[in-house]
């Protein structure tokens, strides 16, 4: 068997024309989202990242501004501009882009950054309403992967689903997206024993650890759906994923690659949640 291959890409152009309409009707009543991130320090990933974000939103008519500032920022500077930006109303979501250089606390400026503008929905206030089942903005990543397996037509309700990575920003959101869809899940992590005996069980796997494929096709349950998280870059200079691509797809029945799988679909989650975002703003304006 070899497995399909979930195109993440395709779907993400398929969700961005599904939006022209809705886009074009909250035009009509002068609602243009808008998008700031903020880029602090020179990390050349980040920056690949930052302008893909700017671009889709360019691309669809929707504001979206870069701010870049040195790596030698102060925590203070950066925490007094979110606050200006909390306070403005042409701006509907912010974002900053992580990882910060190693002098600032990313907890205290994802506190800083207004609840409802948080479009990354990193806030402590954001993963607390995910966490008892009543999501307001859910984390890009996990939300874009929700959108797939739906997409897919893959069975959530009853299935065994393993997620091996926990970070806040991707792990544990997954978890409880797929939890609340039904199935049962194993979150592990790198103090996991025999990692192998948890992720074969799984009919969904999950996988955002950051380590340059270190789940094999042995690891994986035959006609198992995989969902490759990871984004590594190897010596060669191309882009791997944290599943072996090759030996995977000769046991799972559908698999996404890496590049083209979950990386563009987390872009168009950021889009809809700051046209989310810009939708509530205008209702509590008119409240
Ligand atoms: P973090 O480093 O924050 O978290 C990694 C998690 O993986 C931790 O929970 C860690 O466990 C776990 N882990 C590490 N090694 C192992 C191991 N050997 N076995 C089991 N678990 C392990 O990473 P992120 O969640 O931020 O990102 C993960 C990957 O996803 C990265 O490659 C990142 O680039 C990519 N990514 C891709 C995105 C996309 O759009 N495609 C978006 C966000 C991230 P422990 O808790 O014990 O430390």
């Amino acid at each position: 068997m070899t497995a399909r291959i979930i195109d993440g890409k395709q779907l993400a152009e398929k969700l961005k024309l599904q939006m022209v309409p809705h886009l074009a009707r909250l035009k009509e009543q002068s609602i243009v989202p808008s998008l700031t991130v903020i880029l602090v320090g020179d990390d050349p990933a980040s920056q690949v990242y930052v302008n893909h974000k700017a671009n889709t939103f360019k691309k669809l008519g929707l504001i979206s501004s870069v701010e870049t500032y040195p790596a030698q920022m102060t925590e203070a500077e950066l925490l007094d501009r979110i606050r200006t930006l909390n306070n403005d109303a042409s701006v509907n979501g912010i974002l900053v882009q992580l990882p910060l250089p190693p002098h600032f606390n990313a907890d205290t400026v994802i506190e800083a950054i207004s609840p409802a503008k948080d479009v990354d929905g990193f806030h402590v206030s954001n993963a607390g309403a995910l966490m008892i089942g009543k999501p307001t903005f859910i984390p890009c990543t996990p939300y874009g992967i929700m959108k797939m397996l739906e997409d897919e037509q893959v069975t959530i309700r009853g299935a065994e689903a393993v997620v091996v990575g926990a970070s806040n920003i991707v792990g544990k959101p997954m978890a409880l997206l797929l939890q609340k869809a039904g199935a049962t899940v194993t979150i592990c992590n790198s103090k996991t024993r025999d990692l192998g005996a948890q992720t074969r069980r799984a009919d969904i796997l999950v996988v955002a650890t950051g380590k340059p494929e270190m789940i094999t096709g042995d690891m994986i349950k035959p006609g198992a759906v995989v969902i490759d998280v990871g984004i590594n870059r190897g010596q060669d200079g191309k882009l791997k994923g944290d599943v072996q691509f090759e030996s995977a797809r000769q046991v799972a029945a559908a698999i996404t690659p890496v590049p083209g799988g979950v990386g563009p679909m987390t872009i168009v989650m950021l889009l809809l949640n700051t046209v989310h975002a810009a939708e509530q703003q205008n209702l509590k304006q008119k409240a």
